[in-house]
């Protein structure tokens, strides 16, 4: 179980609730600014988490957590799913300042799994130029315990190929528009100095523990 999405846990029913972000809404500035936060926040990912609850009303999937309806789900039930986990996965793997050194125990496993951690970045921001669509960029690991970078089209999600995400880029223009128009490449050094490698960490060391 991811930790982050714990919280999604129904209880018979209960439906999902859009929570609070672990930070304020204009903390991520001036490399995201506090009105795209917003947006995406209180607009798109309420969305999502509304059609997800009218979607699954009813349904087989009401007592079934929210990784597994991801896993085991098609169509629209699979889509809302997955945005919404997608998302909740991106707002907590940001944090405010300026964190884009890798410190401490997890620079030496990035270090082990790519050569280097500026190979790491270069790899990560070359295939997510490389997406054409719109879509994500994941840092995962492996059942073979391997971290990975891989993209997913649109909505996708890594447990549907049995892989644990560890850390998890929004690639759809709405997550940048508003402060890069279509400069996905500034974007992406800005969401660098956002990642809360300390959780990050937290994800992988749990993952290993499966
Ligand atoms: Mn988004």
């Amino acid at each position: 179980m991811i930790h982050c999405i714990n919280d999604y846990k129904q209880n018979p029913g209960m439906r999902y609730e859009l929570h609070d972000l672990p930070y304020e809404m204009n903390a991520l500035e001036p490399h995201i600014s506090g009105k795209t936060i917003k947006y995406h926040h209180e607009n798109l990912q309420k969305d999502y988490i509304n059609n997800l609850n009218i979607l699954l009303t009813d349904t087989k999937f009401t007592n079934i957590d929210l990784e597994t309806i991801i896993r085991i789900a098609d169509g629209p039930v699979f889509y809302y799913a997955a945005q919404v986990w997608n998302h909740t996965f991106y707002f907590e793997g940001l944090k405010p300042g300026n964190n884009s050194k890798i410190k401490g125990p997890f620079a030496e496993i990035i270090k082990n799994n790519f050569g280097s951690v500026s190979f790491f970045k270069n790899a990560f921001f070359k295939a997510a130029g490389s997406l054409f669509v719109s879509g994500w960029i994941w840092l995962v690991l492996n059942q073979k315990g391997t971290l990975g970078i891989i993209m997913e089209d649109h909505l996708g999600n890594p447990l549907r190929r049995g892989l644990f995400p560890l850390m998890n880029c929004d690639l759809w223009e709405h997550a940048y528009y508003l402060d890069y128009q279509n400069r996905r490449g500034d974007y992406l050094e800005s969401f660098w100095k956002l990642i809360n490698w300390e959780l990050i960490e937290k994800r992988y060391y749990e993952a290993i523990s499966i």
